[in-house]
């Protein structure tokens, strides 16, 4: 059976009688040269294959048939919502009579049912999950699953006496875009910011919305000069962005106050923000457009 979705094409097989190894090889092939014929969309490279009762596949012995199973029934749906095939293999003398055809036709398009409506549950789900964690307007985490995270991640380096380091992250100036350019530019800067930051971050690497105008960085794994160094290069690349508009850039710059765990003797995730949010406002203290370290003066 094959279920092809927007994200993948699967194929599982399952095998009801010992098969040998080049009888099961041969089988696959014309199995997928099926559904590439009949499917649209199908695409074996990014194809996944699921073999159930592989204990079934066996080396050539008196008891595996070397007949080659030709297709003794085959059904598509091409639906907009899933497409899926079903191609059952046998032996010509199991060909299967007129009423078991129509038996199993209905029970194909009762699995047809079933698998879109599971499929589309869960696509939902997907999404109701997404939309609960992510902030509406940029795209990245939200502050109440942020500060979950930030436990989380914080108790674990802990835990295993690893680094981490957070960032609190403001724009500098920021309502001074909004009262020149107006309150729909400044969304757009915000947005243009969390892309930035984003495209900077590693996959392990966490980011949200504080609030506002403010956002917040967890570094997994990363000691305080590696922090720093990819801080600066934030604030670096942050500066020479054209934003808005490309043909009259807006220039923005932004300022950031950075913890990092063991080096900051802190205990509670509570405090590992608070001490990088101290550093913040030292940056902003000392000018903006800038990174200051916490317990580092003057950084
Ligand atoms: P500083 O350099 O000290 O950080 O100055 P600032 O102007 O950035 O700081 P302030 O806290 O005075 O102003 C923050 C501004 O951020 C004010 C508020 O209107 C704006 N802001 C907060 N959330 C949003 C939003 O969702 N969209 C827009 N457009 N503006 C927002
Ligand atoms: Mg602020
Ligand atoms: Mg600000």
């Amino acid at each position: 059976m094959i279920i092809i979705t927007e994200e993948e094409t699967k194929l599982s097989i399952h095998l009801h009688k010992k098969i040998d190894n080049d009888t099961f090889a041969r089988m696959k092939e014309s199995a997928i040269e099926k559904f590439k014929e009949e499917m649209d969309g199908f695409d074996s490279k990014s194809m996944w294959i699921k073999t159930v009762s592989e204990e079934r596949i066996v080396n050539k012995t008196e008891d595996t048939n070397d007949d080659n199973p030709e297709i003794i029934f085959n059904k598509f749906s091409n639906s907009d919502i899933l497409k899926n095939g079903f191609i059952l293999f046998g032996h010509h003398e199991n060909k299967i009579d007129e009423n078991k055809l129509e038996l199993l036709n209905i029970i194909i398009n009762e699995v047809c049912t079933i698998l879109e409506n599971s499929w589309l549950y869960s696509k939902l789900y997907k999404n109701v999950k997404n939309m609960t964690i992510t902030d509406g307007l940029t795209g990245v985490f939200n502050h109440k699953h942020l500060m979950s995270v930030v436990n989380q991640e914080f108790n674990r380096a802990k835990r295993y006496k690893h680094n981490i380091s957070v960032i609190m992250f403001d724009i500098d100036h920021f309502k001074e875009v909004n009262d020149t350019f107006g309150h729909q530019t400044g969304d757009v800067v915000l947005r243009e910011i969390s892309s930035i930051i984003k495209d900077t971050i590693r996959k392990s690497d966490i980011a949200g919305r504080y609030g506002g105008e403010e956002f917040t960085i967890v570094l997994t794994e990363t000691d305080i000069e590696h922090a720093h160094v990819f801080a600066e290069r934030l604030r670096k690349t942050v500066e020479k962005y054209d934003f808005f508009n490309p043909a009259d850039p807006l220039r923005i710059t932004v300022s950031m106050g950075l913890a990092s765990y063991p080096k900051n003797e802190v205990d509670t995730p509570k405090s590992f923000i608070t001490y990088a949010d101290q550093a913040l406002y030292e940056a902003k203290n000392s000018g903006r457009n800038r990174v200051c370290i916490y317990g580092n003066h003057n950084s």
